[in-house]
Parts: C-alpha cells; sequence; structure tokens
C-alpha cells in the first residue's frame, strides 16, 4: 500500500496491455490487473489484427504480458472488486484483498455480449455463432448464414451479410417487428424471413449442422450473426461517477478521459467500433493523455 504508482489498469485486454506498454516506455510505473476473461474469449481467432490475424485471443493475451514482463509491468491475475478516489489519488481493492494507489487510473475493462438465449447456441458461439461480420464474416463466406433477432437492427444485418454470402435467411425467433416496407426490402434482395420460434442449434463439434424450430421444421446453416447487444463487464466506471452513453458506452474525450480528474477508458467500455485493433490504439492513446497529465503536475 505505501507504493503509489503513477498508473493503475483494471482490465488486460487489448487496451489495457497496449495502454500498459506505452506507459512503462515513458518510464512510468504501471500495475496491471487482469481477470482474465476477454470479451472474445469463446472465438477461435483473431481477425483483422495486422501480423497477428489467426492468433488465439488467449495467445494474443500471453504475448502481450511477456512483452510487459521485459519493461517491469507489475501484473495481478485477478479482478479489481472496487477503486474510489482518495483526495489526489486513486485507491483500488483487489480481488485477494491487496490495494494500490495509484495518481491516475485507467479502466480497459471491456463488454459482455448478450448471447440470444436459445438452447445450444454456447456450444457454437465463436465458431459458427458470431456478432461481427468484419471480424469472422470471411471465414463464413458463400456459406448458407442466418442473421438472427427481431427488428430492424437485425432486418439491415441480414442485408450486410449479403457481402459475405448470397444466401442469407433473417430468423427472429417470435414476431419479426419489421414495417411492410422492410419486409419488402428483404424480399427485393433475396433474404427469405422466418418467424417460427427456434428450439435449438444442432451441430457438432462447434460446427453448425442446422437450426430446428419449435414447429418441427429445420434449416440447415453453417452460420448465425446476432446483435442484440452488450453490457459492461464492470462496474467500476458507474461507481467512479462516469457517464454513459445512451448505448451504455463510458462517455470519454478524443483523449480518452472521462470527465473525472485522473481517470481515463479504453478499448469496447467506450467505443462503438469495437475491434482488438481499435482497443489497443485507444489503450496507446490514453497512455499518451496520461503521461502528458502526470508530466504537466511534475512541472507545476
Ligand atoms: C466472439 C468474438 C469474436 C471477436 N472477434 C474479433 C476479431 O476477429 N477481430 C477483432 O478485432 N475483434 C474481435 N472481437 C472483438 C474484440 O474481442 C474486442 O474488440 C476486444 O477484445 C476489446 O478489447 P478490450 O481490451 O477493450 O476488452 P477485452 O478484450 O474484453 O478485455 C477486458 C479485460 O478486462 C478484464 N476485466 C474486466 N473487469 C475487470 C475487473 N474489475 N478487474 C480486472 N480485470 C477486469 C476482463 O477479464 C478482460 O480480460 C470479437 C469479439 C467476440 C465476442
Amino acid at each position: 500500500m505505501s507504493v503509489l504508482y503513477d498508473t493503475v489498469i483494471v482490465g488486460g485486454g487489448p487496451a489495457g496491455l497496449n495502454a500498459a506498454l506505452v506507459l512503462a516506455r515513458c518510464r512510468r510505473t504501471v500495475l496491471l490487473c487482469d481477470a482474465g476473461r476477454p470479451r472474445n474469449a469463446a472465438s477461435g481467432g483473431l481477425h483483422g489484427f495486422l501480423t497477428r490475424d489467426g492468433v488465439l485471443p488467449l495467445e494474443l493475451t500471453h504475448l502481450g504480458r511477456e512483452e510487459l514482463r521485459r519493461y517491469g509491468v507489475e501484473i495481478h491475475r485477478e479482478a479489481a472488486v472496487s477503486a474510489a478516489r482518495c483526495g489526489s489519488c486513486f485507491e483500488t481493492v483487489l480481488e485477494s484483498g491487496g490495494r494500490c494507489r495509484s495518481r491516475t487510473l485507467l479502466l480497459a475493462t471491456g463488454v459482455v455480449d448478450r448471447v440470444p438465449p436459445i438452447p445450444g447456441i454456447e456450444e457454437f458461439y465463436g465458431r459458427s455463432v458470431f456478432h461481427c461480420p468484419y471480424c469472422d464474416g470471411w471465414e463464413m463466406r458463400d456459406q448458407p448464414l442466418a442473421a438472427l433477432g427481431p427488428g430492424k437492427p437485425a432486418a439491415g444485418l441480414a442485408l450486410s451479410l449479403l457481402s459475405w454470402s448470397r444466401d442469407v435467411v433473417l430468423l427472429t425467433h417470435g414476431p419479426a417487428r419489421l414495417s411492410q416496407e422492410e419486409r419488402e426490402r428483404l424480399k427485393r434482395r433475396g433474404v427469405p424471413l422466418r418467424e417460427e420460434r427456434i428450439a435449438r442449434l444442432e451441430g457438432a463439434g462447434g460446427v453448425l449442422g442446422r437450426v430446428a424450430f419449435k414447429n418441427g421444421e429445420t434449416l440447415a446453416r453453417r452460420g448465425i450473426f446476432f446483435n442484440t447487444g452488450q453490457v459492461q463487464r464492470s462496474q467500476l466506471a458507474a461507481a467512479l461517477g462516469c457517464r454513459f452513453t445512451h448505448r451504455g458506452a463510458v462517455r470519454a474525450d478524443r483523449m480518452q478521459a472521462t470527465g473525472v480528474t485522473g481517470l481515463y477508458v479504453a478499448g469496447d467500455a467506450c467505443r462503438d467500433v469495437q475491434f482488438a485493433m481499435v482497443a489497443a490504439a485507444e489503450g496507446a492513446r490514453a497512455a499518451v493523455a496520461i503521461h502528458r497529465a502526470l508530466q504537466h503536475q511534475e512541472r507545476a
């Protein structure tokens, strides 16, 4: 408790790891704590990350931690259970009971996807069931695909999937909640609409074979995409007084500052474009902002 770190980073995904790397290279003292549950843990490979295309998510974490060790970053493999401002610094309490004080605090805690509650879906999540065509559309190219969910967002997702496959069906798992105009647009673009309730997903080894409906019918599909939203993985931002967008992202300025003095946020927790590469870039940007703020204090 006697050590006063320049920065404590909560969350060791791409955002937190990259922030730690840049701060350590600025000769800042950094403690990073990570509960080890990255959003994409279920994924069979991370795509669209230059020089690391296809790497397993936990392998990327491992590589990042190895790089940080060379710079002496203190890494704790545990969750931060609370954090509060105490005078001019922050006090963060770790799961093990350890307490750490820091001049600044960076939250890189990510989000959790709301996976649709359909029997069997977890077995396929990350292998055949995805939320992001930019991340996994290429692997599903020219395959029989489905967009899953009700309303306009799911219809938009179905139309977007046509960039990757001509065989796309919209499964609304209940009333479609679409206007006549939206139904006609789907029809014009050759996207069938199925409103029957889904009983379960079937396949083996994470490879989807077919969708079984409650009425006994089945539909052969290789991949399903959904966009049913997400929630913050951690409550720390709310507890520290951060403000949120209407979509539940932590509000931050262009240098990742939250508006709470000394508190920064990076990665999926605060952004709409949610790629590992973007999260890492935000981590770097937060690190620069933190280093500059500390330099400013030191010059005063
Ligand atoms: C199935 C799937 C596939 C994806 N595929 C791709 C892809 O191919 N390409 C791509 O660019 N993006 C992909 N993504 C998105 C990508 O996972 C995210 O954009 C990226 O992980 C965001 O990084 P982050 O550092 O913000 O958060 P995360 O990677 O989620 O890391 C946050 C970390 O903070 C930790 N944490 C949270 N709260 C606490 C706490 N209180 N104390 C300590 N630690 C805490 C978590 O355990 C986690 O380890 C995919 C996502 C999913 C769900």
